[in-house]
């Protein structure tokens, strides 16, 4: 058998996909095309969105981007301003490696739901990020135990006034393109997350478009029946933090994220789900 979530499966998986035909465009450029030309097609026929949400141990993000680097895939890491996310060292390699670096934002939790607060943070770190890339797209962080969503960010205040032209909760239309992520440590966790989920998966679930181990994607994509399940576009999200290969780091990946998953169920039952 097959451990799932090591670097390995990782990189069998991306490359079912391309043997799938599937390119790999990043969000900024998806997001570039659509802004520079509102009325024309896409010029991708078919391909994935790859997106990476750096959330902790940054530095097992420089393996996966190296891991698509050499298969040839630009990706999107998105970073917080936290510690065990925010190194400087991991942020510059992974854009060196041609990769887009983005801003994975939770500052309505850190300014405690204080709009102006939050605002100016926001700010502030957008501009250090851009230190390291002419960053042009960013992304949420779920936070499942804070109060606060960061989306509420954007009730008074439009992103775009900052040079920002793609947030994915906001930018991508689900109803086109089909979403994959590992929260929870595995493919089908969104019916225990928080925030990391979009309406139209309880749908895809009624059309059998689910899947839970990264064996089971394999298996879609060599068997062709990725056509009806994952369709043309696909945005897939994972957190580089659960993917190693060394047996002590995967099987504490694998006995925390069961810990955390019993909470988040707690948090949805509480909240009346
Ligand atoms: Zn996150």
């Amino acid at each position: 058998m097959n451990r799932d979530f090591t670097l390995n499966t990782y990189r069998r998986f991306l490359l079912s996909l391309l043997e799938a035909g599937y390119m790999f465009v990043t969000f900024g450029e998806v997001r570039e095309w659509q802004v520079k030309f509102p009325h024309e097609p896409l010029p991708w026929q078919r391909y994935v969105m790859l997106r990476h949400d750096v959330d902790k141990k940054a530095g097992r993000s420089l393996l996966t981007a190296q891991i698509e680097h050499e298969l040839g895939i630009c990706a999107s890491y998105y970073f917080r301003v936290t510690p065990q996310s925010n190194q400087p060292a991991v942020i510059r390699s992974i854009a060196e490696l041609g990769h887009e670096i983005g801003y994975h934002y939770e500052d309505m939790s850190i300014a405690n739901g204080d709009v102006e607060k939050a605002l100016a943070h926001f700010e502030q770190w957008l501009t250090y990020f851009r230190t390291f890339y002419p960053v042009k797209t960013i992304c949420m962080h779920g936070a499942p135990t804070s109060r606060y969503d960061g989306r509420d960010l954007w009730k008074t205040k439009d992103y775009r006034d900052y040079g920002i032209i793609g947030e994915p909760y906001f930018d991508i239309d689900f109803s086109q393109v089909f979403y994959l992520t590992d929260t929870g440590r595995c493919w089908d966790g969104f019916r225990v997350s928080v925030r990391d989920k979009v309406p139209a998966q309880a749908q895809w679930t009624q059309q059998g478009r689910v899947f839970h181990s990264t064996d089971d994607l394999i298996a879609c994509l060599s068997d062709g029946t990725y056509e009806q399940k994952l369709g043309k576009t696909v945005m897939i999200t994972t957190h580089p933090q659960r993917w190693t290969n060394g047996i002590a780091p995967w099987l504490q990946e694998y006995m925390s994220q069961n810990a955390k998953n019993l909470i988040k169920r707690v948090l949805l039952w509480g909240k009346g789900y």
